[in-house]
Parts: C-alpha cells; sequence; structure tokens
C-alpha cells in the first residue's frame, strides 16, 4: 500500500513527545523496531558487525539518538561512540566498521552547539582514526547543514578522509557535491529522509530521482569516493553504468543500505564485487530513527499497526 501523503505527517509525528510515549509503549513496537534496530547494547551489536564481515559486508554504526537537549546527553553520545570503537579495537573489527554520527546528539542545537558538537566529534574521528577506520557526518535537517559542513571542513585539516552526507531532494545539494568532489573527500548521497519545505527541496519523487542523478553524475566524474545510499534499483543501475562511463574500478565506489532493508540485496551486490556497506543503527533512543523508517515506506506503517492491533 503506498499512501503518498502519510510520510510527512508520520515525519511530522517524529517530533512529537507524544507520540514518542505512545509508540514507545506500544506492545507490538518492539517486534518492528527490531527489524531496523540492530540492538540496543555494544554487546548486541558486535556479533551483527561479526556476522556482516563473515558474508563479506563492511558495516557503519550509528548510535541512534538526536534531538538532546542538555550538555551531559552531548557528552554521553561522544562517550557511547568511544566505548564503541575501544570495543571494535579488542576484536580487531576496526577496519571492517566505520562509524556514522549525527551532529544533533553531539550537541549542535544547543546554545554554543557547533562549538560543542566540533569539540565532541573530534575524539571520536582520532580514535576511529587510530583504529584504521573513519566517521562520516549524516546530514539531518536542512537548518543543519552550514554547521556540520563547517565542521566537516575542519575535521578534513586533520583527517582528510571523514565522510558526508548531501541529500538529492535540497536544491542547494548540485553545488555542494561540486564543492566535495575532490581528491580524498568521501561523500555518501542519499535522497533524503526529513520533511522539509518547497522553498528548499523538491516535493517529488521523480523530481527527486532526477537530481540524484545529477548529483551522482558530478560526484562519479570528480576526484572524491563516493558511496551511493539507497535501495531504488533504478539508482543502482545508473550508478553501476556511471562509474563504467567514468572508468572506476569497484573499489572506487560503494553502495550503502540500511540494516533491515532489502538484505538480499546487500548480499547480491557484495557477491558481484561491489563494496557494500550496511548502515546498522543501534541503542535505546530508536525513536526518530524508526520514524524516518516508516515513513519511507507507509507499508511498514501498515505492518506496524497491525503488530500493535493484534497484540
Ligand atoms: P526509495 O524510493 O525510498 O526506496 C526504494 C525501495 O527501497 C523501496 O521501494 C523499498 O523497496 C525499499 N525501501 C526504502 N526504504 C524502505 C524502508 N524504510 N522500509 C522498507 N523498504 C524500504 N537520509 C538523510 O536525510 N540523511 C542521512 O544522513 C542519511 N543516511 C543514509 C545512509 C544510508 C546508508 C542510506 C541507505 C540511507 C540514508 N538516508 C539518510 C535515508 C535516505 O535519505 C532515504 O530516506 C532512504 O534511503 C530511502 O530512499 P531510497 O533511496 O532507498 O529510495
Amino acid at each position: 500500500v503506498e499512501v503518498p501523503v502519510l510520510g510527512p505527517v508520520i515525519l511530522a509525528a517524529s517530533r512529537s513527545d507524544k507520540m514518542r510515549r505512545f509508540v514507545s509503549a506500544a506492545p507490538g513496537t518492539k517486534q518492528v523496531v527490531d527489524r531496523f534496530i540492530a540492538g540496543e547494547t555494544v554487546d548486541q551489536v558486535i556479533p551483527v558487525v561479526e556476522d556482516a564481515a563473515a558474508k563479506g559486508l563492511e558495516v557503519t554504526l550509528d548510535v541512534v539518538g538526536e534531538d538532546i537537549t542538555t550538555v551531559e546527553q552531548s557528552y554521553a553520545a561522544r562517550d557511547a561512540y568511544l566505548e564503541l570503537i575501544g570495543r571494535l579495537k579488542e576484536l580487531g573489527l576496526g577496519t571492517r566498521a566505520e562509524m556514522s554520527v549525527k551532529l544533533s546528539m553531539f550537541g549542535q542545537a544547543l546554545e554554543g552547539g557547533h562549538e560543542l558538537a566540533l569539540a565532541n566529534v573530534r575524539p571520536v574521528v582520532e580514535a576511529a582514526a587510530a583504529i584504521g577506520t573513519t566517521v562520516t557526518l549524516d546530514a539531518e535537517d536542512h537548518t543543519t547543514l552550514d554547521s556540520m559542513f563547517a565542521i566537516h571542513e575542519e575535521l578534513r585539516k586533520d583527517f582528510p578522509d571523514t565522510g558526508c552526507v548531501i541529500q538529492a531532494y535540497l536544491f542547494r545539494t548540485e553545488d555542494d557535491a561540486r564543492r566535495l568532489a575532490e581528491a580524498g573527500s568521501r561523500v555518501r548521497i542519499v535522497k533524503g529522509a526529513y520533511k522539509e519545505p518547497a522553498s528548499v527541496a523538491y516535493q517529488d519523487k521523480a523530481e527527486i530521482d532526477k537530481a540524484f542523478v545529477r548529483i551522482l553524475k558530478i560526484l562519479m566524474a570528480g576526484k572524491g569516493y563516493p558511496m551511493i545510499g539507497s535501495h531504488d534499483p533504478r539508482l543502482i543501475a545508473i550508478t553501476k553504468e556511471l562509474a563504467r562511463q567514468a572508468g572506476r574500478a569497484m573499489d572506487e565506489y560503494e553502495f550503502q543500505m540500511l540494516y533491515g532493508i532489502r538484505s538480499d540485496e546487500h548480499l547480491r551486490l557484495a557477491a558481484e564485487g561491489h563494496r557494500m556497506r550496511v548502515y546498522t543503527a543501534y541503542g535505546t533512543d530508536w525513536y526518530g530513527y524508526f520514524m524516518r523508517r516508516l515513513a519511507e515506506k507507509p507499508a511498514n506503517l501498515m505492518f506496524f499497526a497491525r503488530s500493535i492491533l493484534t497484540k
């Protein structure tokens, strides 16, 4: 069932505390959340990383959480990533797993948040580099992006392979892609998952897809390392063709998909020899992440509603 109008409604609910309490307490929730969230603790996510590695998949790990309200919570977010990186180091998994971070969880929206987020993310990037891996800065809503790109640029002075995400639905993104498509850069291109106004973003799916292809062309023709974050079969086919036209070998770009979504396709692309990285979210503060997954595919919402009603 595709009900296009539901997406924005779910995204609006993703910012509501009342809905957060309702959804979190609903009896069928956990079963549906488990499809998208790989566990609540480091101990639970490590076997998932090991399993992915055994299947020839890479991962990027996201400790879920966003929209924090205190400085202490921002330190806790930093510490959660440091704990994770410590465990990956002990287990020698550093080269299979990179980190994805949301700067909002590092305090970006608090007073003095730009500096706070930079101060919190820097030790995470340092610790990741020390075990031979990297960090990618996720893209959140459009009001946060100037700060995110400035932090990205700052981090790249010492850690040039720090990645960032750009969103095809935003009008600004072609310019960002041109600026970022330089040697040594790592850029993930996605369609975009937030509720954005028509003044800054395409609203129509076909327009977003066309913009995605234009941006993909810029990244593939550039000198950086494109990371294609999409489950869309058409865009995956187009990526392969553009990579071929640009003369890129399979290790000069990678595909990325979300944990729990089109898992067969993860394995199929890896079996073809592509680098496939699974964005693996874990932790207890899963509400925002989970609601965006529901908004992307209203059929998920139907499944969720059924599982609540039948409990
Ligand atoms: P769609 O057209 O939405 O989906 C194509 C097909 O994939 C669907 O028909 C369906 O079969 C399947 N599918 C897609 N989503 C779901 C779902 N939730 N449940 C079940 N099936 C589904 N967005 C940001 O704004 N910022 C980020 O930093 C960010 N990072 C991302 C990282 C990765 C690795 C990925 C894969 C996505 C990320 N996203 C991010 C989300 C992205 O913006 C899209 O919302 C999401 O990927 C859905 O778009 P799609 O390209 O898969 O295409």
